[in-house]
């Protein structure tokens, strides 16, 4: 089911249901007191938070472009006991729904390359192949993270998992950018590092409305404070230096925030004293 849907100028843009799950509150709310954060955001007497994978379907009268791929089809039974996995990645199913099929995504862009952003680029078949999900797609994705997706330390390799990335390797739909970079027009790529080192944002605008899709710089709305950052962030000192950047060019530019991460909220505006000026409901 699609979790939410707006419209920015003349593209669209829909939440698909890429999974959801729970995570450790401490984990997102890094150094953060539990007594401050939980006022902000819900958790579980075992301290468990809920967080969803919900990637963003761009239309454009022209192409359609997906940020993020949720956390695919490919988790052991083990596996999702572990995430706290209590919804299903659903992404070809909602996109049935808005009548586009997976040959039809001309883009994927990758944020960067955890496991819960990039584990629906590879999708298990009926016969239990591993195949690209989106066939025709060129997948984005800045070199930094991809040479680090290649040779991972002994700390990500807890979320740069081979399964996610060997058939991508093998394929001619990988597109390594350095640095800034356009995919079509009105929709450019930043690079932030932060959260990993090729960390990368994406910037929409369309008929003079404009968006900021902040990725794990601003995981939920909850996350505003530039000090409120994840414990799994790489880099945090530089994660606090950009979430300041864009959060005051947000400001600037009169745009909305869209989330990826967040259940209670899927795009929002804030004001200057960092309250919540506008939202986007959930649908589901
Ligand atoms: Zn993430």
């Amino acid at each position: 089911m699609i979790k939410s849907k707006m419209k920015l100028g003349n593209f669209e843009l829909f939440w698909l249901n890429g999974g959801r799950f729970e995570m450790d509150g401490g984990a997102v709310f890094g150094v953060v007191p539990k007594v401050l954060w939980k006022k902000k955001y819900p958790c579980n007497e075992e301290n468990f938070v809920p967080i969803v994978s919900w990637p963003i379907l761009i239309k454009t009268p022209e192409t359609n472009i997906l940020i993020e791929t949720g956390i695919g089809n490919k988790l052991t039974d083990k596996q999702k006991k572990i995430f706290r996995v209590s919804e299903d990645w659903n992404v070809l199913n909602d996109l049935t729904e808005l009548e586009v099929k997976r040959e039809d995504i001309d883009y994927v862009i990758l944020t960067h390359y955890d496991f819960d952003h990039a584990g629906g680029v590879l999708t298990t078949d009926d016969s239990n192949n591993i195949n690209l999900t989106f066939p025709n797609a060129r997948h984005i994705i800045q070199k930094a993270e991809w040479e680090d997706v290649l040779s991972p330390t002994i700390r990500s390799i807890n979320t740069f998992w081979p399964i996610n990335n060997e058939a991508l390797r093998e394929s001619d739909k990988l597109d390594l950018r350095e640095g800034d970079s356009e995919v079509v027009k009105g929709i450019d790529l930043i690079l932030t590092g932060g959260h990993n080192r090729g960390h990368q944002i994406v910037k929409i605008v369309s008929e003079g409305e404009t968006a900021y899709h902040l990725a794990d710089l601003l995981p939920t709305h909850a996350h505003y404070n530039p000090l409120w950052i994840m414990a799994y962030d790489n880099f945090p000192l530089d994660v606090i230096s950009q979430k300041e950047i864009y959060e005051q060019r947000v400001l600037e530019e009169d745009a909305w925030i869209i989330f990826y991460h967040d259940p209670f909220m899927t795009a929002c505006k804030f004001d200057a004293e960092g309250n919540i000026a506008d939202k986007m409901p959930c649908l589901g």
